[in-house]
């Protein structure tokens, strides 16, 4: 089993999973179709509710080669954990078993996962284009849509939008990040960035669309856009994104080789920042997809967005990371228990950004720090920007759905969650604001 949850490892209230003996769906074991593409081809994803007793399952589901539990999700009220597990056709009646053993229930949520793929991928003949760009949130576009899409707002709306490189990934791609700026002195700023685990593909998505929305519908909340300096960066992982597009949907992590263990390639990006570095719920395996990597900061990727995070420290009062999927907006801690001395104001705006996001579509968020709904997680750029830089509020969003269709998440929910998204986004910089003028100070204390 690799454990290789929506975003997280995991410490489950003193149980803790030994995620570096994990072992992942082998490489040689994958199948691939004819022009290299894995294939999930009769892949099922089960659903069970397991009570903390028989929390051991995980350890049953191990030795099932080629597992895959995506998502773990604590339910305080219940105390149990929801799993969802990506199990193939050749050990499915051995999962069966395993839960029969332990007497848990479980649901078939996919039947066939490539068949959801393919769904996903869609025809992209019926799409129809807006002059200028091929960007729409109707399907799922390539990186390079997103870079014509980038060209195209800083060629047509130059006095709004300003793209900077921030650096190269391991494959020489360039990270960019746009500045939506109404033009000013000393404004405070608002980052966000999306896709850094690249099969998340709803997250990169998603950026996009507020980019969208902060431009080209600057008018319509042109007062609280105005209000402060937005650093967008859609696709912190385009490596990855690529690779998810062409050879496995399901890749997470970045694609640096390490030249020591050539056969596991990358890193998981949100364990490889400096804090509390490789201290919990991160694996010292190559091979495991929660991975921290052989050093803090060993990937282009997480040095880009240091350096631009350093750079604009001052400036920069929410850092916002997005994730999909389970549904959360979650605050710092991931490395630890304990609340940031901040903890009142963060779940404050979280609380009126999630309220807005609930109303269009009446989806539900869940907050709290990300032990307290998942299970502990070191290394994430979530804690590095508020107890390293130094960044008040710093958000990680967990974005639909709630793993009905997991990371496949089919393109009709690609608009709502955008929408709904934005406007949670939009509260969450109001309720900064008013928290800002109230302090008139750039210290909230980390
Ligand atoms: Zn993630």
């Amino acid at each position: 089993m690799r454990v290789t949850t929506a975003c997280v490892a995991l410490l489950a209230l003193g149980l803790v999973i030994e995620t570096s003996r994990a072992h992942p769906l082998q490489e040689s074991r994958k199948r691939r179709s004819e022009d290299g593409t894995v294939s999930y081809s009769g892949y099922k994803l089960f659903r069970t509710d397991v009570p903390l007793p028989q929390l051991p399952v995980v350890d049953s589901l191990d030795s099932s080669d080629g597992v895959d539990v995506w998502s773990w999700r604590y339910n305080d009220q219940r105390l149990e954990y929801e799993l969802d597990v990506l199990t193939p056709p050749d050990v499915e009646q051995q999962v069966k078993q395993v839960f029969s053993d332990y007497q848990l229930n479980y649901q078939e949520v996919i039947e066939d996962l490539q068949s959801a793929i393919n769904l996903e991928l869609g025809d992209d003949e019926l799409l129809w284009n807006r002059p200028g760009h091929p960007m729409t949130w109707e399907k799922y576009h390539s990186g390079e849509d997103m870079n014509q899409f980038l060209d195209y707002l800083q060629g047509r709306y130059p006095h709004l939008v300003t793209l900077i490189e921030i650096g190269k990934s391991f494959e020489n791609r360039t990270l960019r990040v746009a500045k939506v700026s109404t033009g000013g002195e000393n404004k405070p700023a608002i980052w966000i960035d999306g896709g850094i685990h690249s099969r998340e593909w709803v997250s990169p998505a998603t950026a996009m669309f507020i980019l969208h929305r902060l431009v080209e519908f600057n008018w319509e909340d042109h007062e609280i856009i105005s209000e402060f300096d937005w650093y967008i960066l859609p696709l912190a992982n385009p490596d990855g994104y690529e690779y998810t597009r062409h050879h496995d949907r399901l890749w997470r992590k970045t694609r640096s080789i390490n030249p020591e263990m050539p056969k596991c390639v990358g890193v998981d990006a949100n364990r490889n920042f400096e804090l509390k570095w490789m201290e919990g719920g991160s694996s010292s395996n190559p091979c495991s997809d929660i991975y921290a990597g052989p050093s803090p900061f060993s990937e282009p990727e997480t040095r880009a967005i240091r350096d631009f995070l350093l750079e604009n420290k001052d400036q920069l009062k929410v850092y916002l990371s997005m994730h999909a999927y389970s549904q959360m907006w979650m605050l710092p801690w991931g490395h630890s228990q304990v609340r940031p001395k901040n903890y009142d104001d963060l779940f404050e705006v979280a609380q009126k950004a999630t309220n807005a996001l609930e109303k269009s579509y009446g989806t539900k968020y869940r907050i709290g720090t990300i032990p307290e709904l998942l299970y502990v997680a070191t290394g994430s750029s979530g804690d590095y920007a508020l107890g390293t830089v130094g960044i008040p509020y710093s958000f990680s969003l967990e974005l639909r759905d709630l793993g009905r269709y997991g990371f496949i998440l089919p393109r009709e929910q690609i608009m709502p969650t955008a929408q709904e998204t934005y406007d949670g986004i939009k509260a969450m910089a109001q309720a900064v604001f008013e928290k800002l003028q109230m302090t008139n100070s750039t210290q909230i204390g980390a």
